[in-house]
């Protein structure tokens, strides 16, 4: 069974091909600037090492698409013919309400994707193109859409709801939606795995990337998260504020006499670390400069650590209590210094980081708890196109 796993964005084309049974990775790659000069095309074949970065031009997605199957079925290919590909798997970011797993893509049902494409204007489009692409390209062979909010859709009203007017609930969709659930539900089920999984389970996956969100999952089912209509609620992130006071984007708005657009940017693309810290969004840069002495680095890291710990013990109190807590993301699974801050402070829940084995690079899932934690603590690492290529093997069987 080979799955393609196609992550399909407004200027880029992300892509792996995958045996979700084995787990075997044949090809990855990505088409970048897509409709812009100066594209990109880079593929990998992880098996032979074999590496390819060019500049070739893609005026449209359908001309990445087709350098993707023709390098895939080329001299450095991994397959003869492109009808190996058994089925092709998208990831679709929002899903709504409608969406609550994993669904064979067809015209009635992109039309329901469609219809909420107000809730992610940069990113439901560019999916479903990505989707429509593949079914012209690839024809005969079944899509699968597997969404970033569903994994979410279980959280109970009393934490989707925002104390809004209820008609903005019932008339405009606005409500907490959540997102980065693959990685969730990744995360999620591998900790069950660590912890035997027991009939009950209360675990805190941390997913700390660019973009940054926190899942309380109960039992294997989310029960609330930090992202909500869209993924700029919550944690502080890369360029995102996270959590602020409504009124403050108001009154900024109106103070500085900004548009819907600018202020919807300097919220979304100039705050988080790079707003504090001002020379970049990069956790590596923003530790770099905290360790030289740069005090505005140091209340960049304090200030998400901050976020992410108060986070982690509101979501034990909304459970009743943890059995572990995961980091997972760029951030994640690769700061020791960031899980170390998140985490100080939470004795009184039981929990003790062994920060021998945390500064410690390793890869993989590693547990890094002291052996007299309350709680377990993992670093796992998320894997989001095996979700997308197990779901689509598991519908179109
Ligand atoms: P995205 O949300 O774009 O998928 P990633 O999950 O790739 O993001 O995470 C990117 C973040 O991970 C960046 O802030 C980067 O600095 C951070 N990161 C990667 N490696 C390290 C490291 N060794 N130490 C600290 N941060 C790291």
């Amino acid at each position: 069974m080979k799955v393609l796993v196609i992550n399909c964005g407004s200027s880029s084309l992300k892509y792996q091909l995958i045996n979700p049974s084995t787990e075997e990775v044949f090809a990855i790659g990505l088409c970048d600037r897509i409709g812009i000069h100066g594209s990109k095309f880079e593929y990998e074949v992880p098996a032979t090492d074999f590496e390819l970065e060019l500049e070739h031009d893609m005026p449209t997605h359908k001309e990445a698409l087709e350098l993707v199957l023709n390098t895939l079925t080329g001299e450095h290919g991994v397959i003869a013919d492109i009808n190996e590909v058994d089925a092709v798997g998208h990831r679709i970011v929002h899903g709504g309400e409608e969406f609550t797993t994993s669904v064979l893509l067809d015209e009635k049902v992109m039309a329901g994707i469609e219809a909420n494409n107000d809730l992610a204007p940069l990113h439901n489009p560019a999916n479903l193109l990505g989707v429509k692409t593949c079914m012209e390209l690839i024809p005969g062979k079944p899509n699968v859409g597997v969404f970033d909010t569903a994994f979410h859709q279980t959280m109970p009203a009393k934490a989707f709801m925002y104390p809004l007017p209820y008609a903005d609930y019932t008339e405009l969709k606005v409500r907490k939606y959540g997102f980065h659930g693959t990685s969730h539900k990744f995360v999620a089920g591998l900790a069950n795995d660590l912890l035997g999984n027991p009939a009950n389970s209360k675990v805190i996956v941390c997913h700390l990337g660019n973009g940054a969100s926190i899942s309380a999952v109960k039992d294997g089912k989310s029960v609330d998260t930090s992202m909500g209509l869209t993924p700029l609620q919550g944690l502080m992130m890369g360029t995102r504020c996270g959590d602020i006071d409504p009124a403050a984007a108001l009154f900024i708005k109106a103070k500085r006499d900004l548009t819907d657009k600018e202020i919807d940017a300097r919220m979304n693309k100039k705050s988080g670390i790079l707003g504090i810290f001002e020379k970049s969004s990069d956790c590596r840069d923003l530790e770099i400069a905290r360790e030289g002495g740069d005090e505005r680095a140091a209340l960049a890291i304090d200030m998400m650590t901050y976020r992410i710990r108060a986070y982690i013990a509101s979501y034990a109190a909304a459970m009743g209590g943890v059995d572990m807590i995961c980091f997972t993301g760029g951030i994640g699974e690769n700061s020791n210094l960031i899980r170390s801050k998140s985490l100080e402070g939470l004795e009184f829940m039981g929990v003790e980081l062994d920060e021998a084995v945390n500064s410690v690079r390793k890869k993989g899932s590693v547990k890094l708890s002291t052996e007299t934690s309350k709680v377990a603590i993992y670093k796992i690492q998320t894997n989001e196109e095996l979700v997308i290529a197990r779901d689509t093997l598991a519908i179109v069987k």
